[in-house]
């Protein structure tokens, strides 16, 4: 398991649970905004898993729950060695994810490995920009939102709402992809320390709160739309 970094308590990435966060290292995309520059490609130094293991035993009578973030997990070969791992010291398991790997993000689900997913879309699935993810890996997004519907696994799709990639128009697709009852989650991107930092600077003026209002009630329009 490629871990890059551990939060040890939080009470805001797992809707009700108080969780630690496991930060996976390595993405196949290279979002510009991304706030985990040092995570995106495999170079850093690694925590020991089983030291992290070791930890997460130690707080099992104060933690409910564990997030996998990233990075992008489903690309660890033994993720699902890991989760297990976790499920046997009783945690529940959340897992943040980009959505590129629909077969992994299925088999989890089936086996019961994850009770909940955040699946991130940057912008309307399938269609990708080139600055955001290779085409290749953008093509199989749509298929993990069919999977997670039909599936009907607890779930939420998030927004970070950054020029050039979304606007009105954009906001729009993407809530009628995701619309049902699961709730879509827009939040301001920041554009300090980020993967791209000159990518960044082209576009000098970023969503407001005021877009992200404007933003919220086109969503709505499909699907329960929040401002994190
Ligand atoms: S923000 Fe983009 S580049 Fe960063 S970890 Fe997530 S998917 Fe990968």
């Amino acid at each position: 398991m490629r871990i890059g970094g551990l939060i040890k308590i939080s009470t805001i990435d797992f809707p009700g649970v108080l969780s630690a966060v496991i930060f996976t290292q390595g993405c196949n995309f290279f979002c510009p905004y991304c706030q985990n520059p040092e995570l995106v490609r495999p170079f850093g130094e690694l925590l020991d898993e089983d030291g992290v293991l070791e930890f997460l035993r130690s707080r099992t009578q104060f933690l409910d729950g564990i997030v996998i973030s990233g990075g992008e997990p489903t690309l660890v070969d033994d993720l699902d060695e890991y989760i297990k791992k976790l499920k046997g010291l009783g945690y529940k398991v959340k897992l943040d994810t980009n959505g590129s790997r629909p077969q992994v993000i299925k088999d989890l689900l089936e086996r019961k490995l994850v009770d909940y997913i955040a699946l991130d879309l940057k912008q309307q699935p399938e269609s990708y920009s080139k600055d955001l993810a290779p085409l290749k890996e953008s093509e199989r997004i749509k298929e993990t939102v069919n999977l997670l519907k039909r599936l009907g696994y607890p779930h939420e799709f998030r927004t970070t709402c950054a020029w050039p990639f979304v606007t009105e128009e954009v906001i729009e697709k993407i809530a009628a992809a995701a619309s049902g009852e699961a709730p879509l989650f827009l939040q301001q991107v920041k554009t300090q320390r980020v993967y791209n930092q000159a990518f960044m600077e082209k576009f000098p003026r970023q969503p407001t709160r005021e877009d992200l209002l404007r933003y919220r009630d086109i969503a709505r329009r499909f699907v329960p739309c929040f401002i994190r």
